[in-house]
């Protein structure tokens, strides 16, 4: 078997139009452009060239972007404060504060601060809570990124054993949840997991998000899986490649991403995704239930 290779920037480039035609209609009934705000402290190289990005996609498709750029020496209280007045305006509906922060500042102390309602990235322990608790949430968007392709792929997750690799704040721990919420049969292995290949090899879908090149080899896959290759790493002789040893996987899954060109287009469009969302969601209160119990 030869694996279906999934396209994420043919993917990214269907959903900027379908939102470029949301925000046209939102203007249209509003008035003004749905407000995005990217924090970046200090002058990490990485941080400017990703809010560069994210800033030229949003403005390309409608939103109104704007970059707030804060020196190093930056105090928490500034900060704050700076967030505070940004979670007041209501031209803004979403807030990204790009990390890594500089030492000197917290990030429990950002997503404390930033309103759950403009928090587009998912950081907050509210969103996380309310994902949790399976309510309408902000998700961090790789994991958004991930769940986005299984819901363009068409695949069925209902009783579906899922694998993830991984179990972070930004991916492995949310990814769980929101599949969780899908009935998938969801088993999160991490770095102590033991025995690792016993627990890929039974996936219907396997998602890797470990930052390990390579590492699942096709050997670890069951014939016919969907893979999900999360991971971006930086070879020493130059280069980046995924958590998925390409060349071998694509001979037994049956549809794979690769990387670069799978979930890492799709993280960005995610975010502008739930700015439009938080945009939205702004104009009047979602009715939601108290909770939701799965039986
Ligand atoms: P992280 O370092 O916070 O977490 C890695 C996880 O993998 C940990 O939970 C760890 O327990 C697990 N792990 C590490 N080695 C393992 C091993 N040998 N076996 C099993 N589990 C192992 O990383 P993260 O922020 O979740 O990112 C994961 C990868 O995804 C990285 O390569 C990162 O660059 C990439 N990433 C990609 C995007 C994107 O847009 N595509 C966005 C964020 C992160």
């Amino acid at each position: 078997m030869t694996a279906h290779i999934l396209d994420g920037r043919a993917m990214g480039a269907e959903i900027r139009a379908e939102l470029r035609e949301e925000i046209r209609r939102y203007v249209q009934e509003q008035g003004r452009a749905p407000g995005l705000i990217i924090v970046l402290v200090g002058s990490d190289e990485a941080s400017g060239m990703y809010s560069k990005a994210i800033l030229r996609v949003a403005n390309d498709i409608g939103i109104s972007a704007r970059l707030e750029q804060l020196p190093a020496i930056t105090s928490s209280d500034e900060l704050r404060a700076l967030l505070l007045q940004l979670n007041a305006d209501v031209n803004i509906q979403g807030i990204i504060v790009q990390m890594p922060l500089p030492h000197h500042l917290s990030q429990k102390m950002v997503a404390d601060t930033i309103a759950a309602s403009k928090d587009i990235d998912g950081i907050s322990p509210r969103s996380a809570g309310n994902l949790f608790l399976g309510l309408p949430s902000f998700l961090p968007s790789t994991a958004a990124a991930v769940m986005e392709i299984l819901e363009r792929i068409h695949i069925q997750l209902a009783g579906k054993r899922v694998v993830i690799i991984g179990r972070s704040n930004v991916v492995g721990k949310p990814l769980a949840m929101m599949l969780l919420q899908k009935n998938a049969t969801v088993t999160i292995c991490h770095s102590r997991t033991a025995n690792l290949a016993d627990f890929t090899r039974q996936a219907d879908v396997l998602i890797a998000a470990a930052g390990r090149a390579n590492m699942l080899t096709a050997d670890m896959v069951r014939p016919g899986a969907v893979v999900i290759d999360v991971g971006i790493n930086a070879l020493p002789e130059g280069g980046i490649v995924g958590d998925v040893d390409f060349a071998s996987v694509r001979e037994v899954a049956s549809a794979l991403t690769p990387t670069p060109g799978g979930v890492g287009p799709l993280t960005n469009v995610m975010l502008l995704k739930q700015c439009v969302q938080a945009a939205w969601r702004e104009l009047g209160p979602v009715l939601t239930p108290d909770t939701i119990t799965y039986h």
